[in-house]
Formats: C-alpha cells, structure tokens, sequence
C-alpha cells in the first residue's frame, strides 16, 4: 500500500480484497447458465430493496436507460418539458432528447453544485411533466423542497441518483423519495459492476409493472407486447457481482468520507473545501474544488504523477448536440463552476501517504498561482 502510483480510482485492489467471494459469485452463475433474468438478478432486487428502502428494485442495462426507462414508465411524450440541471453527466440530457422531450434547465446552487429548488418555480409552464433532480458528486438534493414544489405544481419527479447510492437526506436513502430513482453501477461509481448495469426503485406497485416490461421488450408474457419497450434486463453475472459488493457499500461510502475528511483537514487553509449540506450524508462520489488556474492545476499535478478529472468542462446548454436554443450566459454559475472545477482522486483505497502527496501538491501550486 502507498507504494502503487496513484489513481483516479481504483477498482483493481478493491476487487482483490473480495476476490473470493466475487470469483466464486460469478462461477455460480456460469454454472447456472441464468444469464438473463436468473436467480442472481432476482437475489440482487431484493437485498437491493432491503438496503434502500423502497418497495421495488429493478435491475436494467446502464443508468442511462434507467432514465429513459423511469420516464416511458411515466408516460413522458414528445413535447414535455423536464426540468433538470445543465451540471450534470450528459446521460440526462440525452435520454430527454431521444424521447423527443425538452431539458428546461435551471442553474445551480454554487455551494452545493446541485440544481438550485428557488430557481425551479419560474420555469414551470403548462408543458412541464417532470423534475428531475440529480445528487451531483454524491451530494443530496434538497429533496424536501423538491417535492413540495412538484406536490404543488402536480410534477413527478426522477432522481437521478447515479452519482449517489449510499447517499441519505435526513432518514431516507437517496433515490427513495422521488417517484422514480435511477441508479448507475458503471465500474466507477459508489457501487460499480464490472461492466454496464443500472437499477430503477418505485415504492408504486404500478409504475413497478410497467417498468418490468419496459426493460424486457414491453412484454409480460414472452412474445406478447404491450407497450413499447427495451431490451434492458440486468445481466446475472453483474447482479451476482454486485450483490456480493451491495454488502460492502457501506463501507465503502465511509472509507470515502474518511478520505474526504483527511483532504479537507489538509486543504480548508488553502481552498474552499466541499460544502455539505446540513442533515445529509453525502457520499464523496468525487472530491471536487474550484481553483483559478484549475488546467494549470490539472498539468502541474500530471507532471508530478497525480491524476484528476474535470467533471464537466461544458455544461448541457452549450452542448453541440443538444443546444436547443440555450446561449453562453444563460446559467452563469453552472457556466463558471464548469471552467474552473477540478476533482481529485477519491475511491476507496486511497491511503494517507498518498492524499499527503496529492495536498503538498495542490498546495504547492496554490501558493504559486
Ligand atoms: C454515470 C451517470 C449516468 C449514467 O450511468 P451509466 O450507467 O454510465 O449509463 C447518469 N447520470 C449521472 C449523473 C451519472 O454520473
């Protein structure tokens, strides 16, 4: 340990500490031949219901399609107005757009990165369906205000809890409290597959139906359609993969914050350290600050062997694909967090020799800039 180079993220030595148990999962399964919908997927909807909270868990293919999945579930058609955030993975806009549906964004909250619940009202109209709120580097919503405003305004609303599994808001586990929540297990994330995988979570018997026969062709009876649906099931191998790692989640969002913790003691002096919101449990997804110079920052730390990322250089609005007809200047906190966020490396091996290293750097450059 602390002798390895560092890394973004590290799934590698997280896996060889359950290789085991994870090894021995993915053999039962082969052994099985259940690939699609088998036992293990089955297995893995429960403990995830469990753990969560909710009435229903259901596996599909990404996190992406659970988005698109939650919103055919709720009868989003052309024309619809979604209100988001333009801070965000692209995911959100993209499934909006392919259902012919309109992003109506609304800027962000600078503190919390996260979309801002006083902006949200005034751009609701007659057309608008649905609020879809996304727990941005792990951080929870408001969702309290969220929801009153989509009770009043008769909105549903999609959490977009990617980024946020394991996360709570006071008592309640992310993705929970909205309609509908969608969840990424892309190998990355707080909960990672080895490879794509994604769940959606209702407490609605109702919408819980129409997603199980959206992710498998819009059937419930083999070669009998219904409606218009995906192929989207959750693959055994992952679901008997992440069983085996929903028992370790837990732990793996308090060795994050643990390592939060230890970045921050380093760094309050220097930066403004994340924000959490009061009565969350924010699981540290990623570790992100704003600094001037943040590309300088970025090549300065490459040169001394230390990775980050920039989650994300442009916001949605000033997408080619997706300009609809946004312009530079129409949400300026998201435009100016995009141009100078950072984040740095954050899973769940990281040890104190390395996040020593990485702060003398970043404070190094900071002194210098
Ligand atoms: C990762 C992510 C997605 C998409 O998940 P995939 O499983 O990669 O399809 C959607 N939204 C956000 C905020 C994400 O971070």
């Amino acid at each position: 340990m602390g002798s390895g180079s560092i890394q973004m993220v590290d799934t590698k030595n997280q896996y060889l500490k359950i290789k085991k148990e994870v090894d021995a999962a993915i053999t039962a399964v082969i052994d099985s031949s259940q690939f699609i919908q088998g036992p293990a997927v089955k297995a893995f909807e429960k403990n995830a219901e469990v753990y969560l909270g909710t009435k229903h868990a259901i596996g599909c293919a990404s996190g992406t399609d659970a988005l698109q999945i939650a919103m055919m579930a709720l009868g989003i058609k052309p024309g619809d107005e979604i209100i988001t955030t333009p801070f965000t993975f692209v995911a959100t806009t993209e499934t909006i757009a392919l259902l012919g549906a309109v992003p109506v964004y609304v800027d962000i909250d600078p503190k919390t990165f996260n979309i801002d619940p006083d902006k949200i009202e005034e751009k609701i109209t007659p057309k608008t369906k649905a609020i879809m709120p996304v727990h941005l580097y792990g951080q929870p919503v408001d969702m309290d205000r969220i929801m009153d405003i989509a009770k009043k305004h008769k909105l549903y609303v999609i959490e977009d809890a990617a980024q946020a599994m394991g996360a709570k808001y006071h008592d309640k586990l992310i993705c929970t409290i909205g309609d509908i929540g969608c969840i990424s297990f892309y190998p990355s994330k707080n909960l990672g597959a080895f490879g794509d995988a994604g769940m959606l979570t209702t407490n609605s018997d109702d919408l819980a139906e129409k997603i199980r026969m959206i992710i498998s062709h819009g059937s419930k009876r083999k070669y009998y359609h219904e409606t218009l649906g995906v192929n989207s099931r959750l693959d055994s191998i992952q679901a008997a993969i992440l069983d085996v790692k929903l028992k370790h989640l837990d732990e793996y969002c308090d060795a994050r914050n643990a390592a939060a913790e230890k970045y921050n003691a380093r760094l309050k002096d220097h930066v403004e350290v994340p924000y959490v919101m009061p009565g969350v449990k924010h699981i540290f997804h990623q570790y992100s600050i704003r600094v001037k110079n943040r590309n300088a920052m970025q090549e300065f730390l490459k040169e001394n062997g230390i990775p980050s990322m920039i989650y994300y250089p442009v916001p949605l609005h000033l997408q080619e694909a997706y300009k609809y007809n946004y312009l530079p200047g129409d949400y300026p906190v998201s435009e100016e967090i995009a141009a100078d966020i950072i984040s740095l490396p954050m899973h769940t091996e990281l040890d104190d020799a390395q996040i020593d290293l990485i702060c003398s750097k970043v404070i190094e450059f900071l002194n210098k800039n």
